[in-house]
């Protein structure tokens, strides 16, 4: 269950996949990105969220604009590169 508009998960943009950017400075650590997207985000030691994949393929995307959803300090973006 997610709460993506119709079409949004399986928008495809073309050659150049989606980039996943984690503002470390407004990371707080508490790994809801990490429960959404495992394939994508890990919480260090230092309570920091990594980018796992940095350029995820359009099978993550849903799973990817959930945890930029979900993220409590609006600290993930999504670049179309
Ligand atoms: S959900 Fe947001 S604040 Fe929480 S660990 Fe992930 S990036 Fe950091």
């Amino acid at each position: 269950m997610c709460d993506l508009a119709p079409g949004e998960a399986t928008r495809y943009v073309g050659d150049d996949p989606m980039r996943v950017i984690v503002d470390q400075d407004l990371c707080e650590g508490n790994a809801v990105c990490q429960h959404h997207a495992p394939e994508i985000f890990s919480v260090g030691d230092d309570d920091k969220a990594r980018v796992l994949i940095e350029h995820p393929d359009e099978t993550l995307r849903a799973k990817a604009e959930l945890a930029v959803k979900r993220c409590p300090r609006a600290a993930i973006r999504i670049v179309e590169d």
